[in-house]
């Protein structure tokens, strides 16, 4: 058997919306981008949102719309994809690298208490791998010391953490929808916010800053609004913007996707739930977070003993044709990273113990079972 890391769960509903796309030959932004703006909004219970075309640029203009002053600095987890602390420095800040909490990988708050500085202007704390990180305490902590909270929750969509959806707790929020993410549509982003008024000025920013659209204008021109106007092509260009939004193309994957998100999210907490059941019994091969079966995952991951029990694993697992995965390093780890300061020991020291299972919705129970077979194989084996 060979057992991929993650599979989009897409198919026929997906199909149906791009040949509504097709049918109407409009690929670009038009009425699908708005739409689920719209849809999403109303998933997640916010106000405001507008669609981009990764987490990434999501993250970029997230914190951009704040305007902080260059020079000023930025509390990041160093377990996270490196999208996170790239947010800072898009914006000319600079991020300061926070240690994480062995048990959950979520950031460190007493290390963020040490790390903070005057200088500090926001805090951009992640869900990592789907584990809630604790906003209860998060929030109020920044906002007390005047910071904002802009929410990574490129590892959630529509998780919950104590009774409230991820994405409504901080000022502002991004999500993704890379090809890996638990709900996907190839590539696409999302932010969110209660407040319009950091949304709005993104609308236009993330169009390379052209104050109307093109299918608002085409619209207009269509409806015979613009009849006698020999302006009727006018748009402004006031700041600089960039080339970020999402196209209908992508919508269209995206509604269909939304559409299942409750069955998305309900099949991964079997899968999680099948997954911690059947290595209850380990004592080598441990379940990476003390998972909560009220929110969906987005990794099933694992943590070894050791650097070397990981990769004894990963060769086991690569024999059986079971995929396996990191994510991820921690960023201080990665080159480009290096020129920050950080001293995150934790994030440092474990990261090597951690593995990444197969994990995505429509896994057959044969599937699920021929992993849990050669995960418990392999734990006998270690004594
Ligand atoms: C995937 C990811 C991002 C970036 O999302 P893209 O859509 O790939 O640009 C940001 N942060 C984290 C934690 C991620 O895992």
């Amino acid at each position: 058997m060979n057992i991929r890391l993650v599979k989009p769960y897409v198919g026929r509903e997906e199909l149906e919306n791009l040949k509504g796309v097709i049918d109407r030959a409009w690929l670009g932004r038009g009425p699908l981008c708005k739409e689920f703006e719209d849809k999403w909004n109303e998933f997640l219970g916010i106000k405001a949102s507008t669609a981009v075309n990764s987490g990434t640029a999501a993250l970029h203009l997230a914190v951009l719309t704040f305007g902080f002053a260059e020079g000023k600095k930025v509390l990041v987890p160093a377990m996270t994809f490196c999208s996170t602390a790239n947010a800072a420095i898009y914006n000319d800040l600079e991020p300061v690298f926070v240690d994480v909490v062995e048990e959950t990988l979520s950031i460190d708050i007493e290390d963020m208490e040490r790390k903070y500085t005057k200088d500090c202007t926001a805090v951009i704390p992640v869900h990592f791998g789907g584990h809630p990180a604790e906003m209860d305490r998060i929030v109020p902590w920044a906002h007390e010391k005047g910071m904002k909270v802009i929410s990574d929750c490129a590892h959630v969509a529509g998780g919950v953490y104590k009774g409230r959806k991820l994405g409504t707790w901080a000022d502002i929020a991004c999500f993704s929808f890379q090809e890996k993410k638990l709900l996907s549509t190839g590539d696409g982003g999302m932010i969110s916010s209660d407040d319009s008024e950091l949304i709005d000025p993104l609308r236009v920013i993330k169009e390379v800053g052209m104050t109307t659209d093109t299918y608002a204008r085409y619209k207009q021109q269509q409806q015979g609004e613009t009849k006698g106007d020999p302006t009727h092509w006018y748009y402004e260009v006031r700041r600089l913007g960039y080339k970020y939004n999402m196209c209908d193309v992508v919508a269209a994957i995206g509604l269909a996707q939304l559409e299942k998100a409750e069955y998305i999210n309900k099949n991964r907490i079997e899968t999680m739930s099948k997954y911690i059941d059947g290595m209850k019994e380990c004592k080598h091969v441990r379940p990476a977070f003390p998972y909560d079966m009220s929110t969906p995952y987005y990794d099933f991951m694992v943590r070894l003993e050791s650097k070397e029990a990981r990769d004894k694993f990963i060769v086991h697992m690569q024999n059986k044709g079971i995929a396996t995965g990191v994510h991820t390093m921690p960023v201080p780890y990665l080159p480009y990273y290096r020129r920050f300061n950080a001293d995150v020991p934790v994030a440092m020291k474990i990261w090597e113990e951690y593995i990444v299972l197969p994990f995505f919705v429509g896994m057959t129970e044969q599937e699920i079972k021929y992993v849990l077979d050669a995960v418990v194989e392999f734990d006998e084996k270690q004594g």
